[in-house]
């Protein structure tokens, strides 16, 4: 393990790093906040946030850092891990396998020779594991947002417009939907199923938030601050692998190789990255690329990553390195 006083100076120096990269890509206007879901162009295409936090809770914030906004796609890693939590590895890989797909996040597509999603980072597998939380509708949005109060700390809050507008356009959705209907995949109750995924792509976050809920995967489970076992080591094995192999959308390969740090992205414009044994940090800046990825997020990973030494398979990896 490395000394405590080199990763307090790690910390404070990543902290430093994090306020030169917000003014850097301050001025990067590149790319537009997602349109397919109405609500979402109405942000401020402005807004940019840094923040990262250590497996001990420390924080570094810069920008817009509690800003909220709507965790979108990241809210899939989180269900992920209450679905392996809540019915086990085995009958999950059943409904959705951990095949990275190359294609965009909404493809109508399926593994067919499996009879399952591709995997639980794509919106048919999302979809697939929502319809894994039981109960009645009520019970189901109960189940995920005690879900999310663990991670926030705070009862989970959801953007009603955004909510809104994605039942009203999310035709996509359906026929994703109605696809994994027609493979028994879901349970025919197609609508409700839906309507608690949208629920749950309209929880409001906060950059601070997102590193926060990235340092307790990183944290093997255990929440920094609270200190509470929110999912099993195995599981946040799990959460991380399909994170690094398919959590950046079809970029997710090139993500890999240049910043090669398990993450999760959402057209909110969230990125959270994960640094296994150390800690997270989440970027939010609303203007996307084309494949759905904050364009200065993306900046500041690349960056970050560069500076740290923060990639998997970097040899001088400093921040685990014993
Ligand atoms: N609610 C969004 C959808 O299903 C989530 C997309 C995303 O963030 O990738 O289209």
């Amino acid at each position: 393990m490395v000394e405590d006083d080199e990763r307090q100076r790690r910390i404070e120096w990543l902290g430093q790093v994090c306020i030169g990269l917000h003014e850097q890509f301050g001025p990067l206007t590149e790319g537009a906040p997602a349109a397919y879901i109405p609500e979402l162009s109405n942000v401020d295409p402005d807004l940019f946030a840094i923040a990262a936090v250590a497996l001990d809770g420390q924080e570094q914030l810069t920008g817009d850092h509690d800003h909220l906004f709507t965790i979108q796609s990241i809210s899939k890693l989180l269900l992920y891990g209450l679905a392996l939590e809540t019915h086990g590895r085995e009958a999950v890989l059943e409904r959705v396998g951990v095949a990275p797909t190359g294609d965009l996040f909404n493809a109508i597509e399926l593994d067919e020779e499996r009879h399952r999603a591709p995997n639980p980072m794509v919106n048919a597998g999302a979809i697939a594991i929502t319809d894994m939380v039981g109960g009645s509708r009520e019970e189901r949005i109960e189940g995920i947002a005690a879900m999310f109060e663990r991670y926030l700390g705070r009862r989970p809050e959801i953007d009603d417009a955004v909510w809104k507008s994605e039942r009203a356009t999310g035709n996509h959705n359906r026929a994703i939907a109605y696809l994994l209907l027609s493979h028994g995949i879901i349970e025919d109750r197609v609508e409700e199923t839906l309507d608690v995924y949208f629920a749950q792509c309209s929880v409001l976050v906060s950059a601070r938030d997102l590193a926060m809920i990235g340092a307790t995967i990183a944290n093997s489970g255990v929440h920094p601050v609270s200190g509470e076992q929110i999912v099993s080591p195995r599981v946040a094995r799990d959460m991380l692998t399909v994170a690094l192999t398919c959590g950046m959308y079809d970029y997710a390969g090139e993500w890999a190789y240049t910043v090669g740090i398990p993450a999760k992205s959402g057209v909110g414009g969230g990125i959270v990255g994960i640094i296994p044994g150390a800690g997270a940090v989440a970027v939010f800046s609303p203007r996307l690329d084309e494949h759905g990825n904050s364009v200065r997020g993306l900046r500041v990973f690349e960056a970050l990553s560069e500076e740290f030494d923060m990639h998997l398979f970097d040899f001088d990896r400093p921040w685990t390195r014993a």
